[in-house]
Formats: structure tokens, sequence, C-alpha cells
């Protein structure tokens, strides 16, 4: 006799079937969440555009972008704001390379992020067959990251995802590469096992202690100098040992040097803060102790003329200390005699315990010369400041962001572009850790809206981003992003109608114009306006200011298009001694 079935009962186990089942798509957004990762900045399209829908709908933000470059920067300040890995997610190929570059760069500035594409069937792409985008991406993310993973099963996920987060954040943050190709997102798993096969990563930047005979040494070091100086840099931004920085700077009374983004740490106005000595401490120092900054480019490595000594000879004038969580740091451009290893928090803390209440403070002679300098040049910048030539200039365009950022010292700052980015630097004070964000160790171009974008959705306080007209090319875009996601974004673009400046003709009187000029009185303002923002073309310091003023308090998204005098700005601002045709004049 055969079996009568009973419909009812065999809906009701095709549902539990359903149930009971889960998949690649649902594993990585469960893996992702185990995690306490909550966003994802990307750009949907195959094999990953279900992966977006999905995420959203399991409650992830998923911040769609118009490059994937943008998405990626976005991830990796994403990165830097929270010590959690910012999430980029692309296509495969050209989507893929498009994210690419903002992996190098997060790996470079030691910001956590993971670059997950999708990718094309492994078979296919190993024979060279001629996929669908093919491409061995994972090869290509290799050099380029601090790690790379491909993950071929579903049951794989969970581990994928765990050693992706590790490596990113554990010891000097980096940026990590995730491959998952198509087949893997409809591969089906018991629930059960798959609930399994995920790891909520225990510990994942484990505190990584000094040993305390190179504490001691560090601190002998310290005591001995005459004219010490504290360099601060985004490594120590990162570490968010933000009180302990601070009682360590003010117990032992040393003057202290921002590096960019680790301005506001402490108050930039706070009354140890060198940066307006800039260029006398550095070379003036004896003992010099590095928290979170590397010797590279930004230091002139330690040597030659910033430090005091134009030939090999006189190099080594100073002596390092240097606090880093890579072993391998030190020694990598001049000598480090005191090399502390260990994630800032753990150091500093036990610094300060060797350094006590009753440190001498450093000779009076020194403090006394780095203040002389240092009032000395804040009283040159407050003329230049004061000044209100027609058009506006970069000071005093600059003066007016100094006065808005003060009064709103919450906000974001993010900043790109040449002079742009080293009149704002210089010009502009922070007050907070954190809230600057800017082009990091290449100085590279491209970061505004991205960084805009993820500023303002992790931290929901306003951004103010100070952009170079050149520089803001690169992602404007972004700003139907900003529109479309409703951001507090205010962008002034400081716009002088070319790169460096806009006023060179082309030679030959031909038909072209010059290769760094731009359309001259663009209305970049309009951009915004096309998608339903607030665009201001400003012409003077007051115009600015309102609309600053608006953008802020309104938390509209505002592109403010300030207009300076094409003549303003240098060729590679600041950098001009690097441009190889700027070296020969
Ligand atoms: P800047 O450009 O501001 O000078 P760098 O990017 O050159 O800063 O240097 C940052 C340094 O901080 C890197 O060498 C990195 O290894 C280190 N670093 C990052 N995070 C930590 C941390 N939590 N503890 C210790 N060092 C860190």
């Amino acid at each position: 006799m055969g079996t009568v079935e009973n419909p009812v009962a065999s809906a009701a186990a095709d549902v539990q079937l359903v149930q009971e089942v889960t998949d690649g798509f649902r594993l990585v957004i469960d893996a992702l969440k185990l995690n306490g990762i909550d966003t994802i900045f990307g750009l949907p399209g195959i094999p990953i555009t279900d992966l977006t829908r999905k995420a959203q709908a399991a409650g992830m933000r998923v911040i769609s972008f118009r490059h994937e470059q943008n998405a990626g920067y976005a991830a990796s300040i994403a990165g830097f704001m929270t010590q959690k890995p910012g999430i980029c997610l692309t296509v495969s190929a050209p989507g893929f390379l498009n994210g690419l570059t903002a992996l190098a760069n997060a790996t470079t500035n030691c910001f956590p992020m993971i670059l997950v594409s999708g990718s094309s069937e492994r078979e296919i792409v190993d024979l060279q067959q001629g996929d669908y985008e093919e491409m061995d991406q994972l090869a290509i993310a290799k050099p380029l990251a601090k790690a790379a993973f491909r993950v071929l099963h579903a049951e794989d996920i969970g581990v994928g995802v765990a050693r992706a987060i590790r490596a990113a954040v554990s010891g000097r943050p980096g940026g990590v590469y995730l491959d998952l190709p198509a087949k893997l997102f409809p591969q089906t798993l018991d629930a059960e096992a798959g609930k399994k096969s995920l790891i909520r990563v225990v510990d994942p930047a484990p505190r990584q202690i000094p040993a305390p005979d190179a504490v001691q040494r560090a601190l002998e070091l310290l005591k001995s100098a005459k004219r010490p100086l504290i360099v601060l840099g985004k490594g120590a931004a990162y570490a968010q040992a933000d009180a302990d920085i601070r009682a360590l700077i003010e117990r032992t009374g040393m003057p202290y040097l921002p590096m960019s983004m680790a301005k506001g740490l402490l108050p930039d106005t706070h009354p140890q803060c060198a940066s307006a000595a800039r260029s006398f401490v550095l070379p003036e120092a004896d003992v010099v102790m590095l928290i979170g900054a590397r010797l590279n480019w930004l230091l002139s490595h330690g040597k030659g003329k910033t430090w005091g000594g134009k030939a090999p000879k006189d190099w080594g004038g100073q002596k390092f200390i240097q606090i880093d969580i890579s072993p391998q740091e030190a020694d990598s451009n001049v000598r480090i005699d005191a090399p502390v290893v260990g994630d800032i928090g753990s150091c500093v803390s036990r610094l300060l315990a060797g350094i006590g209440s009753n440190w001498a403070k450093p000779p009076a002679e020194w403090l006394s010369a780095v203040a002389e300098r240092k009032s000395k040049n804040i009283a040159k910048m407050a003329e230049t400041l004061a000044k209100n030539p027609m058009p506006m200039n970069f000071h005093s365009a600059l003066a007016v962001v100094r006065d808005i950022v003060k009064a709103n010292p919450e906000a974001y700052l993010v900043n790109e572009g040449a002079n742009a980015l080293d009149f704002t630097r210089s010009i502009v004070d922070m007050y907070q850790p954190r809230k600057r964000l800017d082009v990091g160790t290449w100085g590279v171009m491209g970061v505004g809206m991205g960084f805009s974008v993820a500023a303002a959705v992790v931290s929901g306080q306003p951004v103010i981003a100070i952009e170079g007209d050149s520089a803001f090319g690169f992602s404007g875009m972004e700003v139907e992003t900003i529109c479309r996601y409703n951001l507090p974004v205010c962008v002034v673009i400081l716009n002088n109608n070319g790169v460096y400046r806009g006023d060179e003709v082309n030679p030959t009187g031909g038909r072209d114009p010059a290769p760094l000029v731009f359309v001259k009185d663009a209305r970049y303002e309009k951009l915004m306006e096309a998608f339903g923002g607030v665009g201001v073309h400003a012409t003077t310091p007051a115009e600015l200011r309102k609309a600053m003023e608006e953008a802020i308090r309104s938390r509209k998204p505002t592109l403010i298009n300030a207009v300076i005098d094409e003549t303003a700005g240098t060729e590679s601002g600041r950098i001009t001694s690097l441009n190889p045709s700027a070296k020969k004049k």
C-alpha cells in the first residue's frame, strides 16, 4: 500500500526546510553583524547587488556611492574613526580595481578597512577562458593589502570574515582584501551549521604591552633632555588614548608638535603646542619622542635641513624615542635610540607611571625660546589673516573657516588640495581629537567626499570639507550621495580656477588651455543644487561666513563656491621641493 501524502503536513515541512537553510549572502551579513559591523560603503552590481539589498533588509546601513574609490575612502576613514574595520563592497574586476586605490591608501595610512569584492568563477579565471569581468583579484590585491583572503565555500565565510577583521585591526592596522566569488553567495547550508560556522572575534586588537626595560630606556633618555620635543602622529589619534596622552604632555611640560591628523588631540591652542614654531623646534630639539608618527617624508626622514644638518656628517644630532606598535618601524630612516614597541595606550600609561607627579619640567631657556618663536609667528599670521583683499585669497577665506571651526569644535574638518591643504592645516586650529581628516601619508587627492560621507554617517556630526577646486574634481559626483542621504556636509571649494593656481596660459597660443587650468569662473555650487542641496556663490569673507553658519545651523547639504584670486597659490603648495621642475628653477 502506498503512502498517502498529507498536503498540509508536506507544506509545513517545506516551510521548515526553507527556514532551516541559510546561504552565502546571509552568512556574510550575519558574520559582519556578529562582529559589530553595522555599515557597508559600496556600489552595487554583479555579483553583489543582492548582498546590498539583503544587508539593508537585515538592518545594516548600506551607503551606496557613485564610484568605488570614494566608497573605499569612506570605509577607510570610518576605520580610523571607530577602530573597527570599515567595509567597502564592490563588484568584480573594474569595481574591485576602483576600490583598490583606497585599499592601498588605507594600508599606507594604517587605517583598518576590508575591501570585499565579488569575483568571477575561479575555474574560468584560472584557465583564462574569458569570464565576465575576469581577473585574478586576490593576486592583484595582495601586494597592496596587509592581508588578502578568498572564501570558496559558504561554511568558510565565518573564518574568512574573522581573519579579515583580525588582520585589519590587530598590530599595525591596515587594509585587507576579501575575495568572494559569485558562486559563493547562492551556496546553501543547514542554518544551524551555518550559525555554528560563524566566529565572534574575541579581542580583535589585543593590547601589546611594552617591555619594562624599553620603557625605562625611554624615560632615562627623556630625563636627560635639555630641549625635548614630543611629536604626535595619527597613530596617537587612532589609539584613542586621549586622556593619557594629554597627561603625559602636561606632566612632562614638554612642547609637542601634532602631525596633521593628530591636530586637536589636545586643542591646537594648548600652551605647549609648538605648531607655530615647527621650523624652530625640529632642528633645535635634542630628544624627540615620536608617538604614533613615522619619520617618513612628512618629517623629512628625520634628517637634512629640517633637522638642522645639511650633510650626513651633521645628521644624528637628535636622539629619538619612538613609540609604535610595529616592531619593524624603528631605524627605518635614522637611528632610534629608544624604541618602545607596544600599543600607544599601554606604552603611554607605563611611561606615565614612570614619570610620576614631580617630573622636572624642561629647562626654562628651551621653553621660553619656543614660546618666543611661537608668539612671533602667531602675530605674523594674525596680521596676514586680518587683511581683506579683493578677490579673496586663501588666508582671508580660511580666517572665516578658522572662526567657524572654533565655534563648532564638534564638526569634522575634511581637507584636501595642495595650497588648500597646506594653508588650512596651518591656519585652522582643531579642538577635539580625530576631527581633522585629510590626505594623510600619501597626500592623495580624491578623499574629500568619501571622507565627508563617512564622517557624517558614522558620527552624525556636521562635516566641513575644505577642498581645492582640483581636489574636489576627483570625487565631486558624490555630492549626489551627500544629498541622497541628506548628510550635514558643507563643502567649501577654494576656487582659483586651476591646479595650484588658475592663471597659466598655453605658451604656444594654441587652441588648448594650459594643462593646469580649469574652466574659468566655474559654478560648482550648481552641482549641489542639481541634487536638491544648497549652493552658494561666495566672493567675500562675509558671504562665506554667512553661508557656512547657515549650513551648520540647517544641517542641509551645502556647497559653497568660494571664489579666490586665481593668482593665489604656489606650485605643489608647500612641497614644491619635491617637484622636479621646481628643483631646477
Ligand atoms: P603621521 O602621518 O601622522 O606622522 P604615521 O601614519 O606616519 O602618522 O604613523 C602612524 C604610526 O602609528 C604607524 O607607524 C603605526 O604603526 C602606528 N600606530 C597605529 N596605531 C597604533 C597603536 N594603536 N599603537 C601604537 N602605534 C600605532
